[in-house]
């Protein structure tokens, strides 16, 4: 514990976010640099609580308050040690993580947490930086054995380059196959660039590649890569194809044009940042946007039509809005649910609670135009909510573009899945045992695909996960460490 006063001597700092109308004529990250003085402050208020719940808080169970220390001792070349023994990619994660870590934080039962996920990107930046004492500190792990087994990694996403680095670095051949043009799953063409700059993927993906994990894109397994061709070509399988089935809205007016899902807005948007399109198929420049979906993918749809330079935005929830503070049926160290201000929602745009839109309305050549909605009560019956219309709350809302971001039902069973024969969990995500094999010979499988829709952290420490087991599965032991159970769950109260 560096500073044993730190927690009462400082308070929390964040970085600050770049002006509104600065940020909206670019797509860069948000966030302004923070200065290293500051950061080795914010590291000194952990308090080395002696029971750090923030290690329970973070899947990976991430070592936060040993590199908390030696950020204050500005060691950050062992603090780097210390987050790369449990975290792959926290330049991915000490950028997107929601930081269940700080929300379990035992500063923060009556204080406000430890910044944990801003000391945990600036040490991995620190190592990235080239020219710093720690410059060439991410080179390429190249294995030291060779096992002659071969691996194939179906899906890029943050659990497939989990799994591919571990069994790479174990001394296997690993092969990636991605069907999208250019690998990353979620984090290449989900995520928008504003919240991480895709040269932050790919430098990573450079170390990846220098370590001997291969990658293939293009290659739609079940479709332009045969199954049968996977199966025996390979010693195991490992899927990692992520929960990419969309919930769909299925009201009158679905079909109009200018009604799309979010996956269909969101990946456009980041090929035209790659210089892979000329300009967006359906920007919302000028256009009345209404997203339907209050969470996560919804903010950053809104984020990407400020910067279309949309006319109007509303973002539509049924939910009631959440309380600002923690209610007390959701205790600390639980994941509070409380009402949430995303970098995107500062920048404009109508947040509108408790409403449930009812239809499209088109114009005479089958465009949107408009859609018709009503004000919601939420309501609970036999412990079963349910939402009830409240009556004479009927409105109707100019829209030429609707985004649909209801979030996902589980993965697309068509094609590499039904061909392979998988079982199902009462979820519809892939079943899978405690070892994450799925009910098919030498086929794994880990991240969304497995667990259903959830966040960067948990794939990551699937993909690590899951590594273990194949490793263990091919040489009948392993030293991978595996810091979750394919059944883990978030803290919560039982
Ligand atoms: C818009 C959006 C924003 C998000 N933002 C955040 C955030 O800020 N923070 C956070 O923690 N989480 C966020 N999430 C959730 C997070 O991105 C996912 O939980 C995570 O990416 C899941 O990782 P994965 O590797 O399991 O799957 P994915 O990232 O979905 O990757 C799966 C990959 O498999 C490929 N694939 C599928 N089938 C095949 C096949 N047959 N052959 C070849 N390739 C195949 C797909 O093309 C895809 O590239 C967001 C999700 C969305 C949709
Ligand atoms: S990965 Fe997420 S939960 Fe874990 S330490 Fe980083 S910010 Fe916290």
């Amino acid at each position: 514990m560096g500073e044993p006063t730190g927690f009462m001597k400082y308070e929390r700092e964040l970085p600050t976010r770049r002006p509104v109308p600065v940020r909206l004529r670019d797509w860069k990250e948000v966030y302004e640099p923070f200065p290293d003085s500051h950061l080795e402050r914010q590291a000194a208020r952990c308090m080395d609580c002696g029971i750090p719940f923030c290690h329970v808080g973070c899947p990976l169970g991430n070592l936060i308050p040993e590199w908390n220390d030696l950020v204050y001792r500005e060691n950050w070349s062992d603090a780097l040690d210390r987050l790369h023994a449990t975290n792959n990619f926290p330049e991915f994660t000490g950028r997107l993580c929601p930081a269940p870590c700080e929300t379990a934080c035992v500063l923060g039962i009556n204080e406000d947490p430890v910044t944990i996920k801003q000391v945990e990107v600036a040490i991995v930046e620190h190592g990235f930086t080239a020219g710093s004492a720690q410059g060439d500190e991410i080179a390429p792990v190249v294995p030291s054995v060779v096992t002659g087994k071969k691996i194939a990694v179906v899906g890029s996403g943050p659990a497939g380059l989990a799994a591919a680095q571990q069994l790479t670095r174990a001394g296997h051949a690993v092969t990636v196959f991605e069907r999208a043009d250019r690998i990353g799953g979620l984090l290449r063409y989900g995520i928008p660039e504003f919240k991480m700059e895709k040269r932050i993927l790919d430098r990573r993906l450079a170390q990846m590649a220098a370590e001997g994990t291969e990658f293939r894109v293009n290659a739609n397994v079940g479709e332009s890569v045969a199954v049968a061709d996977l199966q025996s070509d390979f010693d195991a399988i490992v899927l990692a194809g992520g929960a990419t089935a969309a919930r769909d809205l299925p009201i009158p007016g679905r079909e109009l044009r200018g009604v799309y899902q979010a996956m269909e807005f969101l990946p456009p948007a980041n090929k035209v940042q790659a210089g892979d399109l000329a300009e967006h198929p359906f920007s919302a420049a000028g256009k009345h946007v209404v997203i339907i979906g209050g969470g996560d993918t919804g903010a950053d749809c809104l984020g990407t039509s400020h910067r279309h330079g949309a006319a109007t935005i509303h973002q539509f929830e049924i939910m009631p809005r959440p309380p600002d503070a923690r209610p007390d049926a959701n205790p600390w160290p639980t994941w509070p649910m409380i009402y949430r201000i995303a970098s995107a929602h500062e920048e404009g745009g109508e947040r509108v609670f408790a409403v449930n839109t009812e239809c499209f309305l088109g114009d005479e050549d089958g465009n949107v135009r408009a859609l018709r909605a009503h004000e919601v009560e939420q309501t609970f019956t036999d412990g079963r909510m349910s939402f009830e219309k409240v009556q004479g709350s009927d409105f109707e809302l100019p829209c030429d573009l609707a985004l649909l971001s209801m979030g996902f039902v589980g993965p697309q069973r068509n094609g590499m899945l039904e061909q392979l024969g998988v079982d199902f969990s009462e979820r519809g995500n892939v079943a899978r045992t405690e070892q994450w094999h799925t009910n098919v010979d030498d086929v794994f499988v880990c991240g969304d695909m497995g667990r259903g829709q959830s966040l960067i952290v948990w794939a990551i420490a699937e993909g690590r996960s899951c590594a273990a087991a194949v490793d263990r599965a091919l040489m009948g032991e392993t030293d991978l460490p595996s810091p979750i159970t394919p059944d883990a769950a978030p803290m919560g109260v039982r």
